[in-house]
């Protein structure tokens, strides 16, 4: 089994979840006592968001990247960047390395087409729902990528921020969340990313009537299935 080399802490709501599922899927599959092969760097999650918000997308991806060697140096085999927004910098990180970077946006296209479809609304911070570097990277696996109104996305990204990303999992913001997958349903979208690793922790697919795409559980098993 190869060793998974973890970029967490952002947050590490979801980090937590990655490293359950990883661990439940190589259970799974290896049985007994086996469990996973982590090296894990977990950040301060505030020191990701200052650079986010004050854009120094420069920084960020020195940061990671330096990490990202670093998980190698101590023996990783492959590297899995625990968050959709920063791999807003995954170029920086991918020119770092000489192993395998698991790209979450390439291991969410690919589910997206084995359910047979194609036109996807997306959810997440408003980096990704805003920005090229994700909606492209969906784009060019051929699927048409659909954003929430300037209103929704401002709804969606504060949710993320103010309570997702700090523990809180409130009724009314999933409420929130469940009404505009209605709306992007009702304007084509087949199935709906929830491209924020947190989001999964509020809405499950049991709350949704179009395939919901939960990025953490689809990058955890991009990665088991790579490392064994
Ligand atoms: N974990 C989130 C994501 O998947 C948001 C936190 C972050 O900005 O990294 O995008």
């Amino acid at each position: 089994m190869k060793t998974i080399g973890l970029l967490g802490g952002m947050s590490w709501e979801s980090s937590v979840l990655y490293e359950e599922l990883i661990n439940t899927a190589v259970r799974a599959r290896l049985g007994g006592v086996n469990s996973a092969d982590l090296i894990i760097r977990s950040y301060n999650f505030a020191e990701i968001e200052e650079l986010q918000a004050i854009g120094d997308w420069d920084r960020a991806g020195e940061l990671l990247a330096a990490d990202a060697l670093r998980l190698v140096a101590a023996g990783s085999d492959l590297i899995v960047l625990c968050t959709n927004t920063m791999h807003r910098v995954s170029d920086a990180i991918e020119a770092a390395i000489d192993v395998p970077f698991i790209h979450l946006a390439d291991a969410t296209a690919e589910a997206v087409k084995a359910k047979g479809l194609t036109t996807v609304g997306l959810l997440g911070t408003r980096f990704t729902m805003q920005e090229d570097f994700y909606r492209s990277r969906l784009e060019s696996h051929g699927l048409t990528v659909l954003v929430p109104s300037e209103d929704e996305q401002t709804i969606v990204h504060d949710i993320i921020y103010n309570e997702l990303v700090q523990g809180q999992l409130n009724r009314e913001s999933r409420e929130e969340y469940l009404d505009v997958i209605d709306r992007l349903s009702s304007r084509g979208a087949e199935g709906v990313i929830a491209g924020c690793t947190e989001i999964e922790l509020l809405v499950s697919e049991d709350d949704v009537f179009v395939p919901f795409f939960a990025t953490t559980q689809i990058h955890a098993e991009a990665a088991v299935q790579a490392a064994l």
